[in-house]
């Protein structure tokens, strides 16, 4: 366990701009790809009386292929690392959306035309936020809740953990990185495993603060 603060939030904010010409040439060609692949998958079904599928796979290659030329989406970087993200909607539709940075892992939330980091003051509790689980992961000697001295080490039990999570097994690789979570009096089942689809492990934060020092505790450490 480590004694750490709150990683400061930094006040800069980085505007959502367009895709570099380059970059968007890139994407429609890829789109395009698929949408062709997919009519000609379309096409093969035709040819052999599957006539329904046919038409399902057609409408969507054709669908893709439109819209690959339309309007783009935005791109910009972590307020935090300075990494690339991507996929924010134009005209002001991503507006409020809070976004993860795939490297960092901070959150970041869009307003109006930038992205600034999401300060866990004004951030709402209740919703989920999630990191990856680390590979001897260690943690900040605080209650994973709201970070007072903490007067208990539970250990991930089954409630904690989802169906997934149970039904791949994946949970006895890291039942020691798990165990330990440390907690105050008031507080307990504040944290929750996840698996993914893809098999990735997230750890879900109810408080961002937390999320935030386990993160900064773990900042050299691999995803387990
Ligand atoms: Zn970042
Ligand atoms: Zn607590």
């Amino acid at each position: 366990m480590v004694d750490i603060g709150d990683p400061p939030i930094p006040q800069t904010t980085s505007p959502l701009v367009n895709m570099s010409a380059e970059e968007a040439r890139k994407n429609t060609i890829v789109v395009v790809m698929i949408g062709l692949a997919l009519c000609a998958g379309g096409w093969w079904l035709w040819q052999h009386q599957n006539g329904f599928w046919a038409v399902v796979l057609g409408v969507l290659g054709v669908g893709l292929v439109v819209a690959s030329f339309g309007p783009k989406t935005l791109v910009a970087a972590c307020p935090f690392c300075g990494a690339r993200m991507s996929g924010f909607l134009q005209n002001n539709k991503s507006d409020g959306k809070q976004t993860q940075c795939p490297k960092c892992y901070e959150y970041s939330v869009v307003s109006g035309k930038t992205l600034r980091a999401l300060d866990p003051a004004s951030s709402s509790q209740g919703t989920g936020f999630e990191t990856p689980v680390f590979k001897d992961g260690i943690w900040p000697r605080a209650c994973v809740a709201c970070g007072a001295s903490p007067t208990r080490f539970d250990d991930l039990t089954k409630r904690n953990v989802n169906a997934l999570a149970l039904v791949l097994g994946r949970v006895i690789l890291v039942k020691g990185t798990l165990s330990g979570v440390p907690y105050c009096d008031q507080h307990r089942d504040a944290l929750e495993l996840k698996v993914t689809q893809s098999k990735k492990m997230l750890l879900e934060w109810r408080s961002l603060r937390m999320m935030r020092r386990y993160v900064a505790a773990n900042r050299s450490r691999q995803p387990a």
